[in-house]
């Protein structure tokens, strides 16, 4: 575990409950990343024991791993949620310990012909990160499926950096899917429904297709049994499920 502090420079609101907190990173040997990986941030229970909470680095990487000064995290507020108290009452400047890199919700380094990116809510920042490497597969012709889940709109988080790949190249595909509304200007790809709903409508190859599923964990869960069912290997699908450890007692 490498300790590293983090200092807040800057929040950006995202939507109603989500922010996207900038920080800058102080490490003493330095500090590389993975995109994909998360950090994790040290908080102090009630009962003053040590506890933490991950947060997966919502940076765009250069390249698919890299020294990094700042980190941004995308965070949503949970209602008398630990690490919302505290992340939501911080004034840039402020600093906490945390500990990383972690994780291995990366791309491999064998290249698949097909990518399904599936998640929901800020589950999408892992893909975030990996745009530009996203770039070279599809340059060396994989084709890529961005699967995002969203209650409406102002879920689809980073929609236009995804939006921005979908346009420029034929072989990238941003699929919100919208359980409850519509957009006002829905894109062609758009869906209604859960991402589990889009899944069911696609023929997975085993020989060809990898799949990556991030965020809630009921989706993570019942996704992860769908893909299997149709037939993907379980070493072919990729999971991080969003949650909390359970309180130290
Ligand atoms: C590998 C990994 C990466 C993660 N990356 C991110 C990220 O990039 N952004 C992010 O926002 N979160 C991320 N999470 C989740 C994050 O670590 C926390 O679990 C979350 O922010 C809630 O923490 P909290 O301390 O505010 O709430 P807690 O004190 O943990 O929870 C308070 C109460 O709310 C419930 N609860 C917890 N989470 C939720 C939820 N999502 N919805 C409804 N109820 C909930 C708990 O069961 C508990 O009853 C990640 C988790 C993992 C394991």
């Amino acid at each position: 575990m490498t300790p590293i502090a983090l200092t807040l420079i800057s929040q950006k609101e995202l939507n109603d409950n989500t922010v996207d907190l900038k920080f800058s990173v102080q490490s003493e040997g330095g500090f590389e990343a993975q995109a994909g990986q998360f950090v994790r941030l040290h908080f102090t229970q009630a009962d003053g024991k040590e506890t933490f909470r991950s947060y997966s680095i919502a940076n765009i990487f250069e390249q698919e791993a890299q020294a990094m000064t700042e980190i941004n995290m995308a965070v949503s507020w949970v209602e008398g949620g630990l690490a919302t108290g505290v992340l939501s009452g911080m004034q840039a400047g402020d600093t906490l310990e945390a500990s990383g890199p972690f994780g291995r919700f990366c791309l491999l380094p064998e290249r698949h012909d097909r990518y399904f990116l599936i998640a929901t809510g800020t589950g999408v920042t892992p893909y975030r990160a990996m745009i530009n490497v996203l770039k070279e597969r599809l340059e060396a012709g994989s084709e890529v499926y961005v699967v995002m889940g969203a209650q409406n709109e102002t879920g689809l988080l980073y929609a236009e950096d995804f939006e921005a790949l979908d346009d420029a190249h034929e072989r990238f595909h941003y699929v919100p899917c919208l359980s409850r509304e519509s957009r006002l200007k829905p894109r062609p790809n758009d869906q209604a429904g859960y991402v589990q709903l889009y899944l069911a409508t696609h023929h997975f190859d085993p020989a060809t297709d990898i799949a990556y599923l991030c965020g809630n964990p009921e989706m993570v869960d019942e996704a992860f049994t769908l893909l299997k069912e149709k037939g993907l290997p379980i070493q072919q699908i990729k999971r991080e499920k969003y949650i909390s450890p359970k309180p130290r007692g």
